[in-house]
């Protein structure tokens, strides 16, 4: 029992539900070959060349980390073809959100996202208490136009989750040229990247190019926990105007980046072998589980990402848990806004397999 109050940014926040982790669905019901398919994790496991990694630095861990994370900066900076001031690292994309909030965000302020994209951007702008401003999906993604036309004196953020989840939809970079070209210079665009790396379209923007034009009102954010496999060790990156990257290096907890972190975080980017097998792997999964829902009658959103939203019906919710009874987890998407969908992460083909098959029954005797 506690008269402690909490602070009042608190009261706008809807908890953030994450995928349940394998171990709890085995304990709950008494299961022993669980699969998740709703974290958009990676299927293959970590790159191989970050374990070696990892265990080379595990001697060091009574030390801290360099908490200017140099050689992962450096790394990155050479990776993406921009300086090293251009970059900062966080304890995960999450993280970034979080410095970006905490650095950019006061009572006074107006944030702009999506209906049905990311719910982290909303937890920090309550945490901040400024003003959630969501506009609606056109045709399930983005609508930019909206977003633009949202703008007033007041906003210091737009969220632009391209790929966004849960939808895996992209905007263009004709829509982002045309978007870019309205929005007000005190606006800083924040472009999430997370699955830039699955990205097979030739009409995607280029928004590191806005960076290196000198453009001061831009920030991509990227991570290593999709296509990298690395989700569990919490790395991501942004890349902005080193004026824009210096408010988030005054918030930011000292040592955000860990130091097994910041050494897998190299290795992985030297594993390409690593990173061209996920795309491939997720790439033939993608049309695989395509052809398996048009065989079901299922409607789907086309992805550009490790996941795919399949229309389930009125009852997404109860299908979700079926499919857990039966070992598989996906994410209902009631909680996006969506609640006929479910999102469903692409797998191993076996674990593919495995999803159609339970889907299938369960659609098939459920008569749903
Ligand atoms: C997974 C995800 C993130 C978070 O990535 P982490 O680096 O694991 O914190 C950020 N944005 C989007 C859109 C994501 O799907």
């Amino acid at each position: 029992m506690t008269h402690v109050k909490p602070q009042r940014g608190l009261d706008a926040i809807k908890p953030y539900v994450p995928g349940k982790p394998i171990e709890e669905v085995q304990r709950e019901y008494g299961l022993k070959d669980v699969i998740k398919l709703a974290s958009n994790e990676n299927p293959l496991g970590p790159p191989p060349e970050a374990l070696a990694a990892i265990e080379r630095a595990l001697p060091r861990l009574n030390l801290y980390p360099d908490g200017q994370s140099y050689y992962l900066r450096h790394a990155l900076a050479e990776h993406l073809g921009v300086g090293p001031e251009q970059i900062a690292v966080g304890n995960g994309a999450d993280g970034i959100i979080v410095q970006v909030c905490l650095a950019y965000l006061d009572e006074e302020s107006e944030v702009i996202v999506s209906r049905s994209s990311f719910p982290v951007y909303d937890i920090y702008t309550h945490v901040m208490r400024a003003r959630l401003v969501k506009t609606p999906l056109r045709d399930y993604g983005l609508d930019l136009e909206a977003m633009a036309g949202a703008v007033g004196d007041r906003t210091r953020l737009i969220f632009v989750c391209n790929p966004n989840n849960p939808t895996g939809t992209i905007v263009t970079a004709d829509e982002v040229e045309a978007f870019m070209s309205k929005v007000p210079d005190h606006v800083l665009v924040v472009f999430d990247e997370a699955y830039y790396e699955f990205v097979d379209s030739d009409q995607f923007p280029d928004t590191l190019r806005y960076i290196r034009e000198g453009r001061g009102n831009v920030l991509v954010m990227r991570t290593f926990s999709k296509a990298y496999g690395l989700a569990g060790i919490r790395l991501g990156y942004a890349v902005a105007d080193p004026e824009v990257l210096a408010p988030l290096n005054r918030v930011k907890e000292p040592f955000a980046v860990n130091l097994l972190a910041q050494v897998a975080g190299v290795a992985a980017l030297k594993d390409e072998a690593f990173l061209k097998e996920s795309v491939a792997v997720n790439h033939a999964g993608r049309l695989f589980l395509y052809e398996q829902f048009e065989r079901l009658g299922l409607r789907y959103i086309k992805s550009h990402t490790d996941f795919v939203l399949v229309e389930i019906g009125p009852q997404a919710t109860t299908v979700a848990q079926m499919l857990l009874e039966r070992g598989v987890i996906v994410r209902a998407c009631g909680g996006y806004d969506l609640p006929h969908f479910l999102r469903i992460t692409v797998g191993t083909p076996a674990q593919n397999a495995r999803l159609v098959e339970a889907l299938e029954s369960v659609v098939l005797y459920s008569g749903l």
